[in-house]
């Protein structure tokens, strides 16, 4: 079965610090991807705006080697490549002055969607948006899409919240989390809510408890200074984790609507109860001076020797209302660990009673919904083991996801940037954090950070290639229960 392709309605992007990392790495090779798969329309356009001087065709050069670097240049013809590069224009601005705007003002579409993406530090947000809005680009159809970190803590957030509510309305502003952007995710909400066999179950009555691990083998790599003020909990699990958190816990949403869906992740993030501090693990990775991808420690990465910073965090928590309510919720994520993998595990109760006596072999059901790599869902169930010779059972992976059959290897099925840019021109916010869903999430976050200061908390070390520090495993241990492995 092929995808289905619906072109969007022709708008004028504007990637602001389209010349950086971000532009590069994700956002104009999803851009050709969508071109190449037939969604843009051939009259969008697509403006690079940085500080940097550059004219169209070097900005073309510069998308060029992006795609050919980050995506697969053969997705379309050499025309396609030369049909989507004639779309790119450039502007040289500078977010704090005055230059470029005018400029820009005057390359942008009369009635049609305008979109800017403000791919820079958060600290050009408000510059950026102040000035959209003075130089009388703004119209109803007009979005902004914006990059974590969405804040630093609550009144951080809050103040950002309120700059760019001084010159868009929440409904033209789109908080990014390429999390939300992932295949998997839409399908667990397709799973969830499509489905009468999961929601009966979907409780603490027959739900153990829940773990959510998001795992990275890379180090902190350039981002040294600004993940050494950030660490774990702000830089993913305030924002990342805590968003598949919000769609495993939900309750169902009378529609699937942006308000709808986002008012049910709010209330979930509104009963996260407290953080005991026995219930925190931080870490720090070690140097490895011998392995394949030799490093030094964290400390040496961010070039603080003293640095108290987690690059790992394991943590256990819970909801406080009627559907969750003794079930906990174990949270971990960090760098240098043993594989690249993100994926939640519905780890459901035992059956009350075994009729086949010696029940060697089998497990309770376990939901694994995988978002990275190999995206996919499936249920652990227990069957008889073929052949003859008694009664034995075995696990065995019930896949869900149906890839075989449904996304044949030359199907084109979009990445989250992808996704989430053409969400952003057809003016969807259902995969985008809402203003009081970020502030909410900080709310939380901040005083388990106020905690660990005040305790003076130091971050244990673990090795890197391992699954993080001893205590993580304590941490679920000391409930009887085992984390599930981090498997690439
Ligand atoms: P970068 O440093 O590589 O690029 C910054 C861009 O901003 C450049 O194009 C630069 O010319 C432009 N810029 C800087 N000052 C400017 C000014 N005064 N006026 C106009 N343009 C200016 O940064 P990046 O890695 O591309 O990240 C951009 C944003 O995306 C940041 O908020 C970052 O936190 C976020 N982000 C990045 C990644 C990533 O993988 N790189 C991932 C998630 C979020």
């Amino acid at each position: 079965m092929a995808s289905r392709v619906i072109p969007v309605d022709p708008f004028d992007l504007v990637i602001f610090g389209g010349t950086g990392d971000l532009a590069k790495r994700k956002i104009l090779p999803a851009l050709y991807r969508r071109f190449c798969a037939g969604q843009m329309p051939g009259d969008a356009k697509i403006i690079g705006a940085a500080r940097s001087e550059h004219d169209a065709e070097e900005y073309r050069a510069f998308a060029h080697d992006a795609i050919q670097e980050f995506s697969d240049p053969q997705a379309c013809s050499e025309a396609g490549l030369t049909a989507f590069l004639n779309r790119l224009d450039y502007v040289t601005i500078d977010a704090r002055g005055e230059d470029g705007w005018a400029e820009l003002a005057d390359k942008l579409t009369e009635r049609r969607v305008r979109a800017f993406y403000f791919s820079v530090g958060p600290g050009l947000f408000g510059d950026l948006a102040e000035r959209i809005h003075s130089h009388g680009m703004v119209t109803d159809d007009t979005r902004i899409v914006v990059e974590k970190p969405f804040g630093h803590d609550l009144p951080t957030a809050r103040e950002l919240n309120k700059t760019l509510a001084a010159h868009f309305d929440e409904g033209q502003i789109y908080r990014i989390d390429h999390y939300l952007g992932k295949e998997t995710v839409q399908n667990l909400m397709a799973v969830r809510f499509g489905n009468m066999l999961f929601e009966p179950l979907w409780n603490s009555q027959y739900v153990d408890h829940i773990q959510i691990t998001v795992a990275e083998t890379v180090g902190v790599g350039g981002r040294g200074e600004y993940y050494d003020k950030s660490g774990a909990m702000r830089d993913m699990v305030q924002n990342h984790l805590m968003q598949l958190l919000c769609l495993i816990a939900m309750e169902p949403p009378a529609k699937f609507d942006p308000d709808a869906v986002r008012d049910e992740k709010l209330k979930v993030i509104r009963a996260l109860g407290e953080v005991l501090p026995h219930h925190i693990v931080r870490g720090q990775y070690e140097a490895d001076p011998e392995g394949p991808q030799a490093h030094g420690s964290y400390r040496d990465a961010v070039g603080n020797p003293r640095s108290r910073t987690e690059s790992y965090i394991a943590l256990k928590t819970h909801i406080d209302n009627w559907r969750w309510a003794g079930t906990p919720f174990y949270l971990r994520t960090g760098k240098r660990l043993k594989a690249r993998s993100s994926v939640i595990n519905v780890m459901f109760k035992d059956t009350p009673h075994s009729i086949f006596g010696d029940e060697a072999g089998r497990h309770a059901n376990v939901l694994s919904i995988r978002l990275q790599p190999n995206e996919g869902i499936t249920l652990q169930v227990t069957i008889k083991e073929p052949g003859p010779g008694g009664m034995r059972l075995i696990d065995v992976p019930l896949d869900m996801t149906f890839s075989e059959t449904l996304a044949p290897e030359d199907a084109d099925f979009p990445d989250a940037y992808e996704r989430l840019i053409m969400d952003v021109i057809r003016g969807n916010q259902t995969l985008f954090m809402r203003g009081d869903e970020v502030e909410a999430a900080w709310a939380w976050t901040d005083p388990i950070i106020a905690g660990w200061e005040a305790r003076n908390d130091v971050p244990k070390p673990y090795d890197s290639g391992s699954a993080g520090p001893r205590d993580a495993e304590l941490l679920i241990q000391r409930d009887k229960r085992e984390w599930r492995g981090i498997t690439p």
